[in-house]
């Protein structure tokens, strides 16, 4: 039978219903929720992910700002520039659209950006109260990854979860993220020896490699349930993702499509980060 098909745009469009009223709510009680989006340079890729994060800030109500940087802005300058978003009362969350030219240090403007204004989820304050379970913003992808898995109610508990991938926005976290949810967890990657023994004993796989079809059926346990994150354009200029899907969708039991599955929901998380943001800032300010 084939596989079940998690649908990331129709999961992340009842995530956003919900989001819209409380949207809605904030905005009534002063505290509208706003994003800044700073881009800098101008990599074709990247102005795409800006305007499609902007464009569902505005569909839900979310005040969204685009702060535009040439590609040979000093460092200095892209700091200041967050230190006064960091003041700026309006804005609840602001994110760098990566990657950043190579003269700028990503640790460095990920470091200034204030943790209560993360909503990427990248800065270490953030990261390391992730790993120790407190309250905090998840990164978008993984976390994006989590709400699919709950709302489909597939069981994590127990289950053995295989990552292969191990950055920091994608693998590492959606590894912390399902081990606390208590499953068990093995991490694998480019130094990996015998890659398909370790990801044919995943009863949850997710591959977050960036590598077109290169998880094929001989990788996937029968029924197991298959997370595709990759994002990448295969010998035709076709979107796909780093599972094949025509492949493993008549082994696997829940599949992701690309597109349509994991995209959809990173987006969605990070609304939801920004209205957590205006939210939490509301429970202060009472
Ligand atoms: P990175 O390039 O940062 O990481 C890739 C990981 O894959 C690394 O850990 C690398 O190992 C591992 N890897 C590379 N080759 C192999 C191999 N042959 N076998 C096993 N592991 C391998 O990528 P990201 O995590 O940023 O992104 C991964 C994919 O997800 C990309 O296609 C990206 O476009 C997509 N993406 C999609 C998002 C969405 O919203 N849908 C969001 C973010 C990313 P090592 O560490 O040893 O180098």
């Amino acid at each position: 039978m084939p596989a079940k098909l998690i649908d990331g745009k129709k999961i992340s469009a009842d995530i956003r219903k919900n989001l819209q009223k409380e949207v809605q709510e904030l905005t009534e009680a002063g505290m509208k929720p706003g994003l800044t989006v700073i881009l800098v340079g101008n990599n074709p890729a990247s102005r795409t992910y800006v305007a499609n994060k902007q464009k569902s800030c505005q569909a839900i109500g979310v005040e969204s700002t685009l702060i535009e940087l040439p590609e040979n802005v000093e460092e200095k300058q892209l700091l200041k520039q967050i230190k006064d978003l960091n003041k700026d009362e309006t804005v609840h969350g602001i994110l760098v659209q990566l990657p950043l030219p190579s003269h700028i240090s990503e640790t460095k403007v990920i470091e200034t950006i204030s943790p209560e204004k993360d909503v990427d989820g990248f800065h270490p304050i953030n990261i390391g109260k992730m790993m120790t379970g407190q309250d905090t913003f998840l990164p978008c992808t993984p976390y994006g990854i989590l709400q699919m898995l709950h709302h489909e109610e597939i069981p994590i508990e127990g289950k053995h979860v295989v990552i292969v991938g191990r950055s920091n926005i994608v693998g590492k976290p959606a590894g912390q993220i399902l081990l606390n949810e208590n499953a068990t967890v093995t991490y694998c990657h480019s130094k990996t020896t015998d890659l398909a023994s370790y990801t044919k004993q995943a009863d949850i796989l997710i591959a977050a490699v960036g590598k077109a079809k290169m998880i094929t059926a001989n990788y996937v346990k029968e029924d197991a349930v298959v997370i595709d994150v990759g994002m990448n354009r295969d010998e035709d200029g076709k979107l796909c993702g780093d599972v094949d899907f025509e492949d493993v969708k008549n082994k696997a039991g829940w599949i992701t499509p690309v597109p349509g599955g994991v995209g959809p929901t990173t987006i969605t998380m990070l609304l939801h980060n920004t209205v957590k943001s205006a939210r939490d800032k509301l429970v202060l300010r009472n």
